[in-house]
């Protein structure tokens, strides 16, 4: 067993003052138990915690961590622009130059704004879309995570087609009631709710490809299906690339899946580990946004300098050789951790898109989210432990990716192969299979 003396001192110390001790829920490890590792530091695929534990890290900051920790460019890009002055609350030159930037990756994107959490990004592009449209509807899908947007926060109700009901107290029927949830990749459940809705849609809004529920990859066509629904209604088609964009490809999922969106969201790789994020897409709608035109959105640190130059200097640096190594080392990792949880006899199913996957502790072919649920969360909760005491931090939480960067290297990789039976073994005997 590691040490964690420090790490629980401050956690009872951050109760005390922090709701559940954390900014984030995930990170309070209720879904495994067990003490949150406070962490001290990062050098390209390792964390340190503050009882001096060293981690491959799997997480890497949910994704935005692509070169991993510490990159020498990006450092030097942040001291740089850290010695010119951390925020004017004017427009400043990076801000120009990230625009630019992810307009020439991602085709469908002619205009993009900035903004400081994913959260914030979606929030504004479904504001747009309704302001745009005149319409009130938002069509969203069960597991997709698109932030805490409040009207994003439903659940679906009763029948094929509902209204949503809140999924969280201090979210109103109300903001609920315009949201349509649908199951993933049901595309009957789609042209049904186009059938009765259709009129009234503003958008549908979609993980570009789903990797918060675990990955879950888009039927062949289901994006296409729903490009198709939109343009025939008369409704805005959202892809969230927030997890997506510059970690699978250059130009994120649409570089896979080339489905052109009325509108885009980014985040995490783009900010390279600082809290900026984006939305985007075709210049008529972006029109519509102050102060160009009469939807409000703002942001008093938004396109800050340092989040700029981090990003800029992340995006710059991903070029071909570092997506291979990302994608060899996610090929790796997955293929050596279904073999491990195989050969103890954990039923498990392996899904990738791209460089993205997870590891279901469940036997089912997951297209949707309530196949998710069917994984036995007991036994991922004794294989997270038993990695994270052989020094490899998985995500807190059966229902993540697992993220890779760049910087993963032959001997981190080892040390994940060389964690992984003993995991099994323990996933298998808490197994309720
Ligand atoms: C992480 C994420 C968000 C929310 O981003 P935050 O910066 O955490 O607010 C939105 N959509 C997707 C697909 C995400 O993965």
């Amino acid at each position: 067993m590691s040490r964690t003396k420090i790490s629980e001192d401050l956690f009872e110390r951050a109760r005390a003052v922090v709701p559940g001790g954390v900014n984030s829920p995930v990170r309070a490890f209720g879904a495994v138990g067990g003490t949150p590792r406070f962490m001290r530091s990062g050098e390209g695929p390792y964390i340190v915690d503050v009882d001096g534990n060293r981690y491959v890290d799997l997480v890497c900051s949910w994704g935005p961590m692509i070169l991993g920790h510490r990159h020498p460019a990006v450092v030097e890009a942040l001291t740089e622009a850290v010695s010119r002055g951390t925020s004017f609350g004017t427009a400043t030159p990076g801000e120009v130059e990230l625009a630019e930037e992810i307009v020439a990756r991602v085709g469908p994107v002619e205009r993009i704004r900035l903004v400081n959490s994913g959260t914030e990004a979606t929030m504004s592009a479904v504001r747009l879309a309704r302001g745009f449209t005149g319409r009130s509807r938002v069509v969203k899908f069960a597991g997709c995570y698109h932030g805490h947007v409040d009207a994003l926060l439903a659940s679906a109700g009763s029948g094929v087609v509902t209204f949503g009901l809140p999924d969280t107290p201090g979210v109103t029927g109300a903001s609920a009631a315009d949201t349509i949830v649908l199951p993933y990749n049901d595309s009957e459940a789609v042209r049904t709710a186009f059938q009765a809705f259709g009129g009234e849609i503003a958008c549908v809004i979609t993980e570009a490809c789903p990797a918060n529920m675990g990955v879950v990859p888009p039927a062949p066509g289901f994006n296409s299906l729903l490009r198709d629904l939109c343009t025939g209604a008369g409704a805005l088609l959202i892809l969230d690339e927030v997890l997506t964009g510059f970690r699978v490809s250059a130009s994120g999922w649409y570089g896979l899946d080339p489905v052109e969106a009325d509108l885009m969201t980014f985040g995490k790789v783009m900010g390279g580990g600082l809290p900026t994020a984006a939305f985007g897409g075709r210049a008529e709608v972006m029109a519509r946004l102050a102060p160009e035109g009469p939807v409000y959105q703002a942001g008093t640190l938004s396109g800050n300098p340092l989040a700029c130059a981090a990003g800029l200097a992340t995006l710059r640096a991903c070029d071909d050789e570092v997506y291979s190594r990302v994608d060899a080392a996610a090929l790796a990792v997955g293929t050596s951790a279904s073999e491990a949880l195989a050969a103890a006899g954990v039923p498990h199913r392996l899904q990738r898109a791209g460089n993205l996957f997870s590891v279901f502790f469940t036997d089912a072919r997951v297209t949707d989210f309530a196949a998710a649920q069917t994984q036995d969360t007991a036994a991922y909760r004794a294989f997270f432990h038993a990695m994270l005491d052989h020094g490899v931090y998985l995500p807190p939480s059966a229902y993540e990716a697992w993220f890779l960067s760049a910087a993963h290297d032959d001997e981190a990789l080892a040390r994940i192969d060389d964690a992984l039976p003993a995991a099994a073994k323990a996933a298998a005997a808490a197994s309720t299979a």
